[in-house]
C-alpha cells in the first residue's frame, strides 16, 4: 500500500454489508473497488441451483426483514437495479401438535385472533412499538416524529433486553402465544434463558406487523446484484476470485474497509494493531453454528395446519418448553433431538424458483459451533411431523454443516451465520468495546462486517456505519 493510490477506498469481501459500504462510499465522490474471493457476490445473499437444474436456492439469508426495514437501503433505488420484494399473505406461521397454528399476521389483530387467550395481550404489547417502527419511514421522508407511545417504548426496551422465557411467561398464558415468542427469540441463536434473547422476539414480530417478511424475486442473490449494479452506476468496481490473505495484497488505496470477521480480520492485518486490540479480536467469540437443508420437492410441503401455506416463513418446535430445552441443548454442546426449524417455502409466492408444481424448501437448525454431527434425519422428522407426507414429496437435497458453510464463506466461522455471539455483551461491544467500533488502531484501516453494531442480518447497516466512519478520513 505505498506509492499513488489508485482508489479512495477498496472494500474486501462482497457481502451485504462491503457492498453496502462501497456503495456509500461511491455515492459520497470516493473512487471504489470490492474485491471478492469467491467467483459470486453476495456473501450471505447468495442463490444458485444447488439440487437439480431450475429450482434456485438460497445458499445463506432467505427471509428480509431487517433487508427490507433498512434505513440505508430503503434509501437506494435498488428496484431501478432489479430488485422486487415478493411478500407472502403472512410473515410467519407456527404449528402445534393440535394440527392449528399461531400466525404473525400483517396486523396485530389478526395475529391476536390466531393466539387465543392472548389475543387483548398481544395487541397491548405489540401496537406501539409497531406504530414505533413505522416512524422510520417517516424519518427517511424527512418527517421526523416523536414517538407516540415514548414510555411504553422505553419500557419495552428495557424489557426487551431481558431473557425470552421469562418475557413470554410474563406476557402470555396459552402456549401458541408463548410459543410464537420463543420461535423469533430463538433467532437469537442464545439459550431463551439468557438475555437479550427477548430483544428478537420483540424486533421480529415489530418488523412483521410495521414491514413484513419479504424476500426478493429470484433469490436473496437479486438484493446483492442490485447494490452491486447501483455500485457500479455509481462508478464502483466490483472483482471476484481475488482472496486477499494480507494487507499488502489489497489494490493501493487511501482505505480499506474489511467485510471478514474478527478472527480473517487479525491474520489479514493483525501485525498492523496495538497489541490491546489484537488480544480483543483473539477473545471474540463465535455462536452457534447453523446446520442447513435445502430441497428440491415434488409438491408443496403438505402442512397439516393448511394456514402454514400463506406464510413464507414456518417456524418447527411447537412450545416454548421444546424451543428452550433446543436452544439449552445447543447451548450446552448438544445436539437436540427436536432441534427448532427455521423453513422457508418461497416458491410457494414465487414462481421463478422452481419448475411449475414443483417447489423449493430451505431449512435450518442451530448446533454447536464446529459440530460435525448430521443433523438431516432430525430436521426432515420435524417437518414431517407438522406435515405428514413430506419426505415422499423429496426429490433432491443438499446438506450444508458448519464445515461447508465455512467452505463456501470465510465468514461463517464454525457454521456462525451472524459474524459472531449476540449475547448482551457482544451485540454492543462488537468486535470490542470502543467509541468508534468500525475504525481499528490502525489509520485507514476499517471492519464493516456484522462483527460490528448493528450485528447480523441483511441490512447493510454495518456497511453503511463503517463507510460514514472512513468517510471522515476521507473527506
Ligand atoms: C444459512 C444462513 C441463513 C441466514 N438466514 C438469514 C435470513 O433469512 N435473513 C437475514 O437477514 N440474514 C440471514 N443470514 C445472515 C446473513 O446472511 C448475514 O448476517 C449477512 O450476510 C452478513 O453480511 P456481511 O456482509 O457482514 O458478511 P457476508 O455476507 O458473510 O459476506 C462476507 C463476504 O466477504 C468475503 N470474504 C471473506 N473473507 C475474504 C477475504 N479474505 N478476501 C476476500 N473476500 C473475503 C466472503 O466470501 C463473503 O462474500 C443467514 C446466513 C446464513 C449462512
Amino acid at each position: 500500500m505505498t506509492g499513488r493510490p489508485t482508489y479512495d477506498a477498496v472494500v474486501v469481501g462482497a457481502g451485504p454489508n462491503g457492498l453496502a459500504a462501497a456503495v456509500e462510499l461511491a455515492r459520497n465522490g470516493c473512487s471504489v473497488a470490492v474485491v471478492e474471493a469467491e467467483s459470486t457476490i453476495g456473501g450471505g445473499a447468495r442463490s444458485a441451483e444447488l439440487t437439480l437444474p431450475g429450482y434456485v436456492h438460497d445458499l445463506g439469508s432467505a427471509i428480509h426483514p431487517f433487508g427490507y426495514a433498512s434505513p440505508f437501503f430503503r434509501s437506494l433505488p435498488l428496484e431501478d437495479h432489479g430488485l422486487e420484494w415478493i411478500h407472502p399473505p403472512a410473515p410467519l406461521a407456527h404449528p402445534f401438535d393440535s394440527g392449528t397454528a399461531a400466525m404473525l399476521e400483517r396486523s396485530t389483530e389478526d395475529t391476536g385472533a390466531t393466539l387465543g387467550p392472548d389475543a387483548e395481550a398481544y395487541r397491548k404489547m405489540m401496537d406501539p412499538l409497531v406504530e414505533d417502527a413505522r416512524r422510520i419511514e417517516d424519518t427517511l421522508t424527512g418527517s421526523l416524529r416523536a414517538p407516540r407511545h415514548p414510555i411504553a417504548l422505553a419500557t419495552a426496551g428495557l424489557r426487551s433486553l431481558l431473557a425470552a422465557r421469562g418475557r413470554a411467561e410474563r406476557l402470555f398464558v396459552g402456549e401458541k402465544a408463548r410459543g410464537l415468542f420463543a420461535g423469533n427469540a430463538a433467532h437469537s441463536f442464545l439459550p431463551l434463558e439468557k438475555p437479550p434473547s427477548a430483544l428478537f422476539g420483540f424486533l421480529l414480530g415489530t418488523l412483521g406487523h410495521a414491514f413484513g417478511w419479504p424476500f426478493p424475486k429470484g433469490g436473496s442473490q437479486k438484493l446483492a446484484d442490485a447494490l452491486a449494479s447501483y455500485l457500479v452506476s455509481l462508478g464502483g468496481e466490483v472483482y471476484t476470485g481475488i482472496r486477499v490473505d494480507d494487507v499488502q495484497q489489497v489494490p493501493r488505496s487511501r482505505a480499506v474497509l474489511f467485510d471478514v470477521t474478527p478472527r480473517q480480520l487479525l491474520s489479514i492485518a493483525g501485525e498492523h494493531f496495538t497489541e490491546r486490540y489484537r488480544r480483543a479480536l483473539e477473545r471474540y467469540r463465535y455462536g452457534p453454528g447453523a446446520f442447513k437443508v435445502d430441497f428440491a420437492l415434488d409438491g408443496p410441503v403438505p402442512w397439516e395446519a393448511e394456514e402454514c401455506r400463506r406464510a413464507g416463513t414456518v417456524h418447527l418446535g411447537g412450545t416454548l418448553d421444546e424451543i428452550s430445552a433446543g436452544e439449552a441443548a445447543v447451548a450446552r454442546g448438544e445436539h437436540p433431538e427436536r432441534p427448532f426449524i427455521l423453513l422457508a417455502q418461497q416458491s410457494l409466492f414465487d414462481q421463478t424458483r422452481a419448475p411449475e408444481g414443483k417447489h423449493t424448501v430451505w431449512a435450518y437448525c442451530h448446533v454447536p459451533n464446529g459440530s460435525t454431527f448430521d443433523m438431516t434425519e432430525r430436521i426432515e422428522a420435524q417437518i414431517e411431523r407438522f406435515a405428514p407426507g413430506f419426505r415422499d414429496r423429496i426429490l433432491a437435497k443438499i446438506v450444508s454443516g458448519p464445515a461447508d458453510l465455512e467452505r463456501w464463506n470465510p465468514n461463517l466461522v464454525g457454521g456462525d451465520i451472524n459474524g459472531g455471539y449476540m449475547d448482551l455483551k457482544q451485540l454492543f461491544a462488537r468486535p470490542m468495546l470502543r467509541i468508534n467500533p468500525y475504525s481499528t488502531p490502525a489509520g485507514g484501516l476499517y471492519i464493516c462486517s456484522s462483527s460490528t453494531p448493528p450485528g447480523g442480518g441483511v441490512h447493510g447497516m454495518c456497511g453503511y456505519l463503517a463507510a460514514r466512519v472512513a468517510l471522515r478520513y476521507l473527506q
